[in-house]
């Protein structure tokens, strides 16, 4: 079945220059990039993206690792894959969340860590189910940012609006 996942380089993934890596190793799943961006994550962001975690004792430290302030990286890189079975496919490349019982092949029992802290680095986020993806995408992305209709979508006029273009 054709599916859509949120997939997030996390800031330890960017600072350690995971990128290449992480995308080589998604490249296996031999699905589509519909979307790609690099974004500054804001505290509503973070906190929306997380709000299903709002009641664990390490919500505080999740939202600042996301923002990128445990690691000076103020960034996140966001993508939408999307391909025969993506979400069961990017979640096995990606592997478990504790990344010392992830499969050590993959991205995460490969690259993460849990830090002194108790932080699980586990550099990179994949939705879960279709539901999730969903939310996600939305959360992340304007319809336009990705390049086929993966949601249905309206047209609504804002004239009001302003907006930053070149000088
Ligand atoms: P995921 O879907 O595999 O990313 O895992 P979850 O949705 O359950 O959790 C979201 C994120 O919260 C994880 O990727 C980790 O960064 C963090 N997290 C989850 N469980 C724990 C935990 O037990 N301890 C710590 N420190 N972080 C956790
Ligand atoms: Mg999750």
């Amino acid at each position: 079945m054709n599916q859509k996942t949120l997939v997030l380089i996390k800031p330890d993934g960017l600072v350690k220059s995971l990128t290449g890596n992480i995308l080589m190793r998604l490249s296996e799943s031999k699905l589509e990039i519909v979307a790609a961006k690099i974004l500054r994550v804001n505290k509503e962001l973070a906190e929306e993206h997380y709000k299903h975690m709002e009641d664990k004792p390490f919500f505080k430290e999740l939202i600042r690792y996301i923002q990128g302030e445990l690691h000076g990286r103020r960034k996140v890189m966001a993508m939408v894959y999307w391909g025969e079975d993506a979400l069961t496919k990017v979640r096995e490349l990606a592997g478990s969340t504790n990344p010392e019982e992830a499969d050590v092949t993959s991205i995460r029992g490969s690259f993460g860590r849990i830090t002194t802290k108790g932080i699980y680095e586990n550099v990179l986020h994949t939705s879960s189910d279709a539901k999730e993806a969903e939310r996600e995408i939305k959360l992340w992305f304007e319809p336009d940012e990705i390049i086929v209709d993966l949601y249905p979508t309206k047209t609504v006029s804002m004239e009001t609006q302003k907006k930053r273009v070149w000088a």
